[in-house]
């Protein structure tokens, strides 16, 4: 989960990093420019490369409301603005680069500084591979703060950018983040050093251990226990095991029909899974037909068939294809005979039994 650069500033605050005076504004808000003279507006978008896409505009008291009306009304890469982080303009001296995040290769934290920041980091790595320094952490020792130090010491920096790298990798261990990124970390002409950007992505994995309950990402983050993705077509496409799910698509390609999405309810899924699963492809009301491709192994098949009865004793009219084999088949096969809800054992008769169907209804 990736945080809005408000809620990353929180938590640098939080943790003791210097970061601009700010004040969050959300679309429809009227307000007026009084804490300071001049100041940055910035979208609060989830992309990267904000600046350059137009997501950063510079004004004062006079432009205030043209300017935060212009931004309301872009879209940076694609993403709307709904709200604006007005930040208090820095006179910025110097812009330096801070990351940390996992090195899969080292399976290691890597810390990752440059002297050289406010640009494309990938840009200095290319043309100047010297001014990018890498520390590797030895997460079976404790990380004490001479290494920060240390990285600033090296880098030649102010050496009180060592307790800012100390305070991100507590950030880092202490969250579960995967990234957290200081780009611009900022020197002042009055040699004040603020956090003039933030980005913080969460370990979704980390969810039973941590309380995101407070970031707004996570309110409207949906905790789907299976896979799912929309698509533009009108069949509903579930299975269990990505490929398996994948070839349903195929099937149905074959026959003429599209996919409205795919949703692999994963292995072993219950006859609760099968019914969320369920509800949730028909929430998109563009679905006509649904197709459900089950093998059981841990899988029973019985669950899945409970689960089918459920659903379409309640959308009657919705046309219907289910091929189901394997582990508890003979059992799942009566919950469907039972309910008059035809079934096959072959992924190729299911796919065109729901073509015909679906033909038939036109
Ligand atoms: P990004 O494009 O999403 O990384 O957005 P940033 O918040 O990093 O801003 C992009 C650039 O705008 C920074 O690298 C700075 O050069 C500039 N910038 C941002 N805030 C300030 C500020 O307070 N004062 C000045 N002078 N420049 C700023
Ligand atoms: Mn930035």
């Amino acid at each position: 989960m990736k945080l809005h650069e408000y809620e990353a500033k929180k938590i640098f605050k939080k943790y003791g990093i210097d970061v601009p005076k700010s004040f969050l504004i959300k679309k429809g808000d009227d307000v007026e420019l009084k804490e300071f003279d001049e100041a940055v507006l910035k979208a609060q978008v989830l992309v990267g490369g904000r600046g350059k896409a137009g997501g950063i505009l510079f004004t004062n008291k006079e432009n205030f409301k043209e300017k935060v009306e212009e931004l309301f009304n872009k879209e940076i890469k694609g993403e709307k603005v709904d709200k604006i982080l007005v930040e208090e303009k820095l006179r910025i001296k110097k812009e330096y680069y801070l990351s940390i995040t996992i090195d899969r290769n080292e399976k290691k934290p890597v810390i990752i500084f440059s002297p050289e920041g406010g640009v494309d980091i990938e840009e200095i790595a290319e043309k100047h591979p010297e001014k990018i320094i890498k520390y590797y952490v030895d997460i079976k020792k404790p990380f004490l703060p001479y290494i920060g130090r240390e990285i600033a010491k090296k880098a030649g920096v102010e050496i009180k950018v060592g307790d800012i790298i100390y305070k991100v990798y507590k950030i880092f261990k202490e969250l579960d983040a995967t990234l957290v990124e200081i780009n611009p970390l900022v020197v002042t002409e009055d040699n004040k050093i603020y956090a003039a950007d933030a980005v913080i992505h969460l370990d979704d994995d980390s969810y039973f251990r941590q309380d995101f309950s407070e970031f707004e990402e996570y309110k409207n983050k949906e905790n789907l226990p299976f896979a799912y993705v929309e698509l533009d077509g009108d069949v509903a496409v579930i299975g269990n095991g990505a490929g398996l799910t994948l070839a349903s698509m195929d099937t149905i390609y074959d026959f003429g029909l599209k996919p409205a999405c795919f949703l692999d309810i994963g292995g072993g899924a219950d006859e609760e899974t099968t019914k969320l699963a369920l509800k949730k492809v028909l929430e998109n009301k563009k679905v006509k037909g649904i197709f459900i491709n089950v093998l059981g192994g841990i899988t029973r098949c019985d669950e899945v068939a409970k689960a089918i009865v459920e659903i379409l004793k309640d959308n009657p009219n919705i046309k219907f294809s289910v091929r189901l084999t394997g582990t508890n088949e003979e059992l799942g096969r009566k919950i469907l005979e039972e309910a008059n809800i035809p079934y096959s054992t072959s992924m190729y008769e299911a796919g065109k039994r729901l073509a015909e169907s679906l033909r038939f209804s036109l």
